[in-house]
Order: structure tokens, then C-alpha cells, then sequence
């Protein structure tokens, strides 16, 4: 047998350390811990029900589990080999015995690429990450590849970054390639910060080696020797993790001088951001990371041709560095069968606010809205109807029902006046307010702008007055018009990503719910 417990952030802080604690104790005063493994996880994706316990080698499925409930668990499952039946998921599917982790409707549908192994492996043992395949990709692109066919592997598979704005990967490593210089940098970005998104969180807190493998086989294709992941503080767990995978690489000799005895050098620090969204913009993200002021400025020129220190520098995010490994592992064919014609491979989302089964998944490009909140998501709480989803955290839009059945990729979320985002899903039902939700993510936008430029600083300020105002009865009709007006002038003004983006929740609230606006402004009268 082997017990995995989960450790991520969300089990962590229901007590997830104090339940393998208690295991461990339980397996020693019964003489069974020689017999018994128990392993600290990544993330499960299933945060509603933590803490969760998976026991193998059944695969049954323990959730909400306390430190008290665990005698019985060792007692009943270990020794007698039955099942604790009050521990198992509630929720079959029809059909399913119920007891495993493969039969439920949350991780049944999923196909996981960049979640692999959260909630397989220990994180902190670099042994399990090689053992399931781990650093595989970068032995077999330093031996069996030359730069160019790494990139074009990565090109063919058709994978977009997974930030937010979407570009092609393979191809922005091909720009930063074609520099002719001798230093060059690859970066992480793992700066998450829309309310809802914890994805790339549990990437590095579940499995921090994928990351530091795909960053080192960057640096093969674009001839960089140095990488930083710039990670906030705020993620201690994740930090932690990623520091010990660091050191664990090196001395397996994956990190550092003469990598695996090929002669190519490439090693990795972590710099720690202090949570300021705007970080997450590239330049100011590359401005940080120097020690500069965490500022945007103006591009071209683009990071591929000066970024840090002016040199040539690749920027991807976390999830998008978590596929890497396994196309240069399967082939770009393999991940470029997954997904749709324009958005390839698969895509993590967050599942927070009015859903069921909150949460961390991982499904093909393509999936509907529908599949999504009632499939995997389980609908919403107490049977309320659905009104909303905001999609892309405070840079996307709100989704009404009549978009619950379009099959979501990069494209077609900008069609409808939405974005993919980092893929923070938030779920409103029937009792909440529009106008409030679009006020909420203004006064974020509002409050983590740099300042920099006019429009967006000026701008933010101008349009959360307003709709203060018309959340608190005093607006008029015209507001909406100066609402609209304002929003599309700091979209096409604003010089970063944080000011193009800000006024989406207010404009695709205005375009969805217009109503809802109306009848406060109706109210007062
Ligand atoms: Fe700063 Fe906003 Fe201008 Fe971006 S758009 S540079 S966040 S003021």
C-alpha cells in the first residue's frame, strides 16, 4: 500500500500536514510503516472536499478527511481491506462503484498534460518526478536534437502561451533564437495574481520539476545559460518547493555546468516578486527581476530582442512550460491532436465562486462552458440558476447562459468579448449583482495600476466613480453611455496589458446586463 495525502495550499490549510503526521504515527504503532508509504502530494484539483487521501494501490478516494478519522482509516482499510464508507466521494456517477479516484465525475472527463503528476508524486523527491518519465524530454532534446528541431517540435504542436494573451510559443522561441548574441535569458513567469487563479500555484507547489526541465530545454533551443523564475512571496509552499527541486537537480547533475555530460551549461534562481498585478506585464515583470521598479514600458523593442539587462530574453508562463517535457517526450503530433483547430493541447482552469466542486481541472481545448460548471463542476449550490461566469479575471468579460455551449478556446472567448486569461473561472448564480461584479474588478484593476501612463491611471479612477455612483442610486442614463465611451478610450490608450484589459468587466457586463444597470439608475427614481 501507499497512502497519498494531498499538500497543497488548500489541504495544507485544513490540516493535511497533521493527517500525514498522524498516519505516520498510526503505521508506526502498529508495526506497519515498513509495509506502508505515506507520500505528500501536489494539489488533487479537488479543493471542495479537502483534505483528500487516495490509497493505492485501489485507488480509493478518501475526501474531507480529519486527523481524527484516521485510526479508523488504518484500522478498517489497511488491516481489514474494506472501504470507509462515510470518506467517499458523494457523488457517483451512474453506474460507478464510487470508490476510486477514476470513477468520479470531477476527475473522470479530464485529460491531465501539465497537471500530470499533481497529486501522483511527491514534489520534493526528484526520484518520483524521474521515475514518471521526468527529464526524459531534456535528456532526449540534448542527445537526439538540435536546437532547431526542439523549436520546431514545439512550433508544430501548435501550443499558445497560457498567460493570457495567447501567442505561439514555438514561434516566440524561434524570434529569440534568431538574436545573434552570447548572453541570452529564459524566464518564468509565475506572478499569478487574478483573484480565482491559482493554477500555476499548484503546478509549482505539485510538480516544480516540470517547470525547471522545460526551462532548461528552452535554454538548448534559444542558446541561453541562465533562467529565473520570478514567483511572488505570497506562494511560500510553492517556493519552497521550487527551491528544493533546484537543488536536487544539480546535484543529479540536470542543472548546472555540463548537463547530463553533453557540454551544455544552463542553471536557475528564483526571484521573488512582492504582489504588485502589474508584475505579471512582461516588461515589468523583466524590469523587477533586474531590480528596477516594476513598471511596464513601451514595446517594440520585445523581450526576444532586449529584455533583462538588454539581452535577448524568453518569457513563458508556468502552465506553459508544464507542457513542454512531455511534446518533446510524445511529439508535436501527439499534442496537436488535442484541442481545436486554433487553440491546441489542453488548458487549466480554476473553478471558484457559486459551483459545486471548486476547484483545479484540466480539459482539451474546446470543452463548453456547460461541461464545464454542471459536468465536472457539479452545477451550482442549492440549485440556484446560473447568470454568469467571468472568464480571464479581472482582464475578461462576464459570459451569460446563452454562451454555455460554445466550445471555449482562445478565439472564440474573444469573439464574444471575453478572454482566455490565465483561465480563472468565477461562477455567479441568480442572487448576485453585475454591476457589483464588474465594480469589484475595477477597484482591483484600479487600485494595482502603476501609474505610469494617463489613461489607465486617470482613466480606472474615472470609470470606478461612475459606477460607484450608479451602484449607490445616484447614476443617470447617461452614465452608461460615459461608462462605454471611457472604457474603449483607456483600452486603445492605456500602454500595458492592465490598462488595455481593465475596462472588459465593466464593457462585457454593459453589452450582457445592461438591465441590471438600468434598474439601479431605475431604482432611485
Ligand atoms: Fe501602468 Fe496602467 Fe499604464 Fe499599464 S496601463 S503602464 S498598469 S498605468
Amino acid at each position: 500500500h501507499q497512502i497519498l495525502v494531498c499538500a497543497g495550499t488548500g489541504c495544507t490549510s485544513s490540516r493535511s500536514v497533521e493527517i500525514q503526521s498522524a498516519l505516520r504515527r498510526e503505521l508506526l504503532a502498529r508495526g506497519l510503516d515498513g509495509e506502508i508509504a505515506v507520500v505528500h502530494t501536489g494539489c488533487f484539483g479537488f479543493c471542495e472536499l479537502g483534505p483528500i487521501l487516495v490509497v493505492h494501490p485501489e485507488r480509493v478516494f478518501y475526501c474531507q478527511v480529519t486527523p481524527n478519522d484516521v485510526p479508523e482509516i488504518v484500522e478498517r482499510h489497511i488491516v481489514q481491506g474494506q472501504t470507509m464508507d462515510r470518506l467517499l466521494y458523494k457523488h457517483p456517477p451512474e453506474g460507478a462503484s464510487r470508490n476510486t479516484i477514476d470513477e468520479n465525475e470531477f476527475f473522470h472527463p479530464q485529460i491531465r498534460v501539465a497537471l500530470r503528476n499533481c497529486g501522483i508524486i511527491d514534489p520534493e523527491n526528484i526520484n518520483e518526478y524521474i521515475a514518471s518519465g521526468g527529464y526524459f524530454g531534456l535528456a532526449k532534446a540534448l542527445t537526439a536534437m538540435k536546437p532547431t528541431e526542439v523549436i520546431e517540435t514545439i512550433t508544430r504542436s501548435g501550443l499558445r502561451g497560457r498567460g493570457g494573451a495567447g501567442f505561439l510559443t514555438g514561434r516566440k522561441w524561434a524570434y529569440t533564437a534568431a538574436v545573434k548574441e552570447t548572453v541570452k535569458y529564459v524566464v518564468c513567469n509565475a506572478d499569478e495574481g487574478d483573484p480565482g487563479a491559482f493554477m500555476d500555484r499548484s503546478i509549482l507547489e505539485g510538480d516544480p520539476h516540470a517547470v525547471l526541465e522545460a526551462m532548461t530545454i528552452a535554454g538548448y533551443a534559444i542558446g541561453a545559460q541562465q533562467g529565473f523564475v520570478y514567483v511572488r512571496a505570497e506562494y511560500p509552499i510553492a517556493v519552497h518547493r521550487l527551491e528544493v527541486a533546484i537543488e536536487q537537480a544539480r546535484r543529479a547533475g540536470l542543472l548546472g555546468k555540463n548537463i547530463l555530460g553533453t557540454g551544455f551549461s544552463f542553471d536557475i534562481e528564483i526571484r521573488l516578486g512582492a504582489g504588485a498585478f502589474v508584475c505579471g506585464e512582461e516588461t515589468a515583470l523583466l524590469n523587477s527581476v533586474s531590480g528596477k521598479r516594476g513598471e511596464p514600458r513601451t514595446r517594440p523593442p520585445y523581450p526576444a530582442i532586449s529584455g533583462l539587462w538588454g539581452k535577448p530574453t524568453l518569457l513563458n508562463n508556468v502552465e506553459t512550460y508544464a507542457n513542454i517535457p512531455q511534446i518533446i517526450c510524445k511529439g508535436a503530433d501527439w499534442y496537436a491532436a488535442m484541442g481545436t483547430s486554433g487553440s491546441k493541447g489542453t488548458k487549466i482552469f480554476s473553478l471558484a465562486g457559486k459551483i459545486n466542486n471548486t476547484g483545479l481541472i484540466e480539459v482539451p481545448m474546446g470543452t463548453s462552458l456547460r461541461t464545464i460548471i454542471y459536468g465536472i463542476g457539479g452545477g451550482i449550490p442549492k440549485g440556484k440558476a446560473f447568470k454568469a461566469v467571468q472568464t480571464g479575471g479581472p482582464s475578461g468579460g462576464c459570459l451569460p447562459a446563452e454562451y454555455l455551449d460554445i466550445p471555449i478556446d482562445y478565439d472564440s472567448l474573444m469573439k464574444i468579448g471575453s478572454m482566455m486569461g490565465s483561465g480563472g473561472l468565477i461562477v455567479m448564480d441568480e442572487t448576485d449583482c453585475m454591476v457589483d461584479i464588474a465594480r469589484f474588478y475595477l477597484e482591483f484593476t484600479q487600485d494595482e495600476s502603476c501609474g505610469k501612463c494617463t489613461p489607465c491611471r486617470i482613466g480606472t479612477r474615472r470609470l470606478l466613480e461612475i459606477i460607484t455612483r450608479i451602484t449607490e442610486g445616484k447614476g443617470t442614463m447617461k452614465d452608461l453611455d460615459l461608462l462605454e465611451e471611457l472604457g474603449h478610450d483607456i483600452k486603445e490608450a492605456s500602454l500595458c496589458g492592465l490598462g488595455q484589459t481593465a475596462p472588459n468587466p465593466v464593457l462585457s457586463t454593459l453589452r450582457h446586463f445592461r438591465h441590471e444597470y438600468e434598474a439601479h439608475i431605475k431604482e432611485k427614481r
